[in-house]
């Protein structure tokens, strides 16, 4: 095939992607508007919801390390006010596939290109150096658990049957912690294994608010979370009635959030199966800023981001749609475990998955083309 051929075969099938990826980005969009309309709330003149009493002890169970973020501003006003806060990441974060990892090389995260344990422990550095801007000393505020991202659903499955055989990760191959790091290394991936570090940290620390994520959240690692922490706080009667429980208004369950724009304001806007009433945290300039530092530590997430979003305004990364000027918190009435419901919502967000793929390969492409 001769090159000028060649040539205009490649430009046909990178335009023909290209097209795809903004059709997708289109389908993503108009999915999230439906969303995010507030039928109830729909003018400007909004109701405002219920301010979220501040703890005095404060711990955040993060499925993964940059979910802290989900809390970062009632962090911030728990240590102002003079109370503490602890954080316990229940996974590191090492999900990614050979194929990722291999992607963090090129984009040279070189402490990431082993496997997905080192990678596992990038992302940890990432949540400390973040943590730091909130305020905490990573090395008495932020426990690593080190169970396995993405199997903290199938160990909660397994944990209902007799004697389960300790989850095996696909990306690390291991059954046990295997981060020197952690609060015990070793631990088998089971149930108990989970529910044992929760009990232990809920009754060192006696927090009175305990955040963790909505039992209905499409990510199966952060609906887990729920229910691991719930059934740790069962297995302490001192802590019953003393220690409240709150979720963070989490992307996962929804769809992006309104707007990336800075300063927009979030509002709870999502049906789920299980009512939820919801309180707010209004954040000072101060901690809004903190928290877009915080933000800014999570480079290994913001490695996958496309450039191709409108509602980007400039930032490079979803991960910024959790900064807010205002962050949610949800008492949640009544669990209702809908597996229909979590699947409609995967399906939602499958263009963008699919867009940010495809707005990699171009990026990619680009630096290889360009050499940028
Ligand atoms: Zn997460």
């Amino acid at each position: 095939m001769s090159r000028s051929r060649l040539g205009r075969r490649f430009w046909a099938s990178a335009f023909a992607l290209l097209a795809l990826a903004l059709v997708l980005d289109q389908w993503r969009v108009r999915g999230r508007a439906e969303l995010t309309v507030d039928s109830d709330l729909a003018s400007d003149e909004r109701l405002p919801l219920p301010v979220v009493e501040v703890p005095k002890r404060l711990l955040v169970l993060a499925p993964h390390p940059d979910d802290v973020l989900l809390a970062a501003g009632l962090i911030q006003r728990t240590l102002s006010a003079g109370g503490e806060a602890r954080v316990v990441d229940l996974t590191c974060g090492d999900g990614k596939s050979p194929l990722a990892i291999r992607f963090l090389k090129r984009k040279g995260f070189r402490e990431a290109q082993n496997d997905a344990v080192n990678y596992g422990l990038y992302r940890q550095k990432e949540d400390q150096r973040s943590v730091t801007d909130l305020g905490l000393n990573p090395t008495r505020h932020l426990t690593f658990l080190g169970y396995p991202d993405s199997g903290l659903w199938e160990i909660l499955e397994r944990s209902k049957k007799e004697n389960p055989e300790a989850y095996r990760s696909r990306n690390t191959s291991a059954d046990s912690v295997p981060y020197d790091n952690a609060l015990r290394p070793g631990a088998p991936y089971t149930g108990n294994s989970i529910l044992t570090d929760l009990a232990s940290v809920l009754s060192d620390f006696q927090p009175d608010l305990l955040v963790l994520p909505h039992p209905n959240d499409h990510h199966r690692d952060h609906a887990a979370t729920w229910y691991f922490g719930n059934e740790a706080l069962a297995l302490l009667p001192e802590l019953i009635g003393k220690t409240r429980v709150l979720v963070p208004f989490d992307f996962h369950s929804g769809d992006l959030p309104h707007s990336l724009k800075r300063n927009f304001r979030m509002r709870p806007t999502r049906e789920t199966p299980s009512p939820t009433t919801w309180q707010e945290l209004e954040l000072t300039p101060a901690e809004y800023q903190a928290k877009l530092t915080a933000t800014s530590r999570y480079t290994s997430q913001m490695a996958w981001e496309h450039p191709f979003l409108p509602e980007y305004h400039g930032h490079i990364s979803y991960m910024y749609g959790y900064v807010a000027r205002n962050e949610l918190f949800g008492e949640v009435q009544s669990v209702i475990h809908d597996e229909g419901f979590r699947r409609s919502i995967e399906m939602k967000a499958l263009p963008a998955r699919v867009g940010a793929v495809i707005g990699n390969v171009f990026t990619d492409l680009g630096r290889h083309l360009f050499g940028k």
